[in-house]
């Protein structure tokens, strides 16, 4: 092992917007993804910060408000403590939101404020969209009208389907999502920016280096962003809702919501450490050297992956940048994109209330939208579960119990040579499944599918005295399973991990192995009985 095996590693699940809890779509994407690869670092020794932050400040929660009739700061308290909620109850193993106060502002204003004071921004006036009758600027959610890239209908700053940015007056035929009767025309406004033209070159090299480690889709759209001027991102604009723009240059102005998601980033960070005191930004220095990785979504690959990134880069060597960002496509309900607004949706929090958290998290896990939209399907995760996940693991389950009935377990059982090199087989494909490279828990869920049945056959020849290898053999293969399906299958996992099961996955393959039994999974009936009688039961036997 290396030492830089134990780099700390700092993961962000993209900041949710905080106006309604998370659906499915939301789970099944960068927040059980990003969960999956934080409990893989830390069965491997790793030190992990895997933490988001709820983004307060963005226009979606005006209009969300808005169009529940309640205030913005209503929608924001309700929608945080049901996100919190939400991620506990789905076994996402993230610090808890960190409070959106004083603190926080002071981070945000501290990031920005020096990126100013480097000379880094740029003043300009610009065309905005503009509600007459209301006598207001729209930018973001607040206006909608049609991509000017894709011609899809789109928000402004930036469309869900093709995936690029559209700022000022680039969105064609422009409509306030407020009133859509509120005739929009264009005024000009000066504010903030700062130009990513600046930064292509390094940008570029930095692609250059990482694409590789980027999924097809997003390495698309990065490759098409990179090939045109690439756009001012407004640092201010002439907004009420959000956090005051402190500047001289830009009276009356608030920062432009996406500017937050770096410090929002870090001060989060800094709240899963504990809130230490020292600087909020400390972990994401560079001589922290902290591995960091994004988890997010294909419609927010500009924002997460390019504007983002050019924010660190602006203030020089101080930061470290993602060592990748892993980008989910959408997940669809019906054969249609989940959505909030259209109530075409389940919410996270119901799914896992009805069904054992474990297969949930499975069944997303094995159909999650990594390289293109999937399909979520209520009957299918019952009846597929039930019958490729719970019916053979649980079997396997009773065969590994009646091969250990009458085996002398006080000490470890030997493991042959052979026994440990099926094993490590075992091992480098799940590792092959959760390092960066080729980061796919849907390969990881399939590799614990296709080995049930095989190692059931194994315990029940032995079972028989047929088989050639060793119950030792057996319980190192079933223990390695259960260590690759660990991430995944966290409830099952803690319940083994508490009868002392070694679930490390950093370990070389031993010699002989202690006694376990493997953890039996909740079917949608019935509760996981406690197995830990029968364990006593099997060592009473051979004692
Ligand atoms: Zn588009
Ligand atoms: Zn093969």
């Amino acid at each position: 092992m290396t030492g830089g095996e134990r780099r700390p590693a700092i993961i962000i699940a993209a900041t949710p917007t905080s106006n309604g809890d998370l659906h499915v779509g939301h789970l099944a994407g960068p927040y059980l993804a990003g969960d999956i690869y934080a409990r893989y670092l830390r069965a491997n020794g790793r030190p992990v910060t895997y933490t988001t932050c709820t983004d307060d400040s963005q226009s979606y929660v005006v209009t969300t408000a808005h169009r529940r009739q309640v205030t913005p700061a209503e929608l924001v308290s309700r929608s945080t403590a049901a996100i919190q909620r939400t991620l506990e109850a789905t076994g996402i193993s993230m610090a808890p939101l960190p409070p959106i106060d004083e603190k926080y502002r002071r981070t945000v204003l501290g990031f920005l404020g020096a990126l100013r004071a480097l000379g880094r921004f740029r003043l300009r006036t610009v065309r905005l969209p503009y509600a007459q009758h209301a006598g207001t600027f729209l930018y973001d959610g607040l206006v909608s009208g049609v991509c000017p890239h894709c011609l899809a209908n789109s928000s402004g700053g930036g469309c869900e389907n093709c995936g690029h940015p559209n700022n000022y007056d680039e969105l064609l035929e422009p409509v306030s999502s407020l009133d859509p009767a509120d005739p929009v025309t264009h005024r000009d406004a000066t504010i903030l920016v700062l130009p990513l033209e600046e930064y292509r070159e390094r940008l570029t090299a930095y692609f250059a280096e990482h694409a590789e480690r980027w999924r097809p889709h997003a390495r698309q759209l990065v490759r098409e962003l990179l090939a045109r001027p690439l756009p001012d991102v407004p640092v201010t604009v002439p907004g009420s809702w959000g956090i005051a723009a402190p500047f001289p240059e830009t009276p009356g102005q608030v920062l432009y919501p996406w500017v937050e998601a770096m410090p929002a980033s870090m001060y989060s960070t800094w709240q899963a450490a504990g809130a230490p005191a020292e600087a909020t930004d400390r972990l994401w220095r560079r001589e922290n050297d902290a591995e960091l990785v994004y988890f997010h979504g294909f419609d927010n690959v500009y924002h997460w992956g390019l504007m983002d990134l050019v924010f660190l880069m602006a203030h020089g060597d101080r930061y470290v940048t993602p060592a990748a960002n892993v980008c989910n496509e959408f997940y669809d309900l019906d054969g249609e994109k989940f959505s909030t607004s259209r109530n075409h949706l389940v919410w996270a929090a119901d799914l896992v209330a009805e069904v054992p958290r474990d297969l949930v998290r499975f069944y997303l896990a094995l159909t999650g939208p990594e390289c293109q939209r999937t399909n979520f399907d209520r009957a299918a995760l019952t009846g597929v579960i039930e019958r490729r996940l719970v019916r053979p693991w649980n079997a396997l389950s009773d065969a590994l119990s009646l091969a250990l009935s009458g085996v002398d377990i006080r000490s470890p059982l030997p493991v042959t040579v052979a026994g440990q090199a099926r094993a490590e087989l075992l091992r480098q494909r799940f590792r092959a499944c959760y390092e960066l490279a080729d980061y796919s828990p849907a390969r990881a869920a399939e590799t614990v599918l296709s080995n049930l049945g095989r190692m059931r056959a194994a315990a029940e020849a032995l079972d028989r005295g047929e088989h050639g290898g060793t119950i030792g053999d057996l319980l190192l293969e079933i223990r390695t399973l259960l260590a690759g399906a660990a991430p995944i299958l966290a409830d099952a996992a803690a319940e083994a991990a508490d009868d002392g099961v070694d679930l490390r996955f950093d370990r070389t393959q031993p010699g002989a192995v202690p006694a376990f039994l493997l953890p039996l999974l909740p079917s949608g009936a019935r509760p996981a009985a406690d197995r830990s009688a029968e364990l006593a039961t099997v060592a009473g036997g051979a004692a």
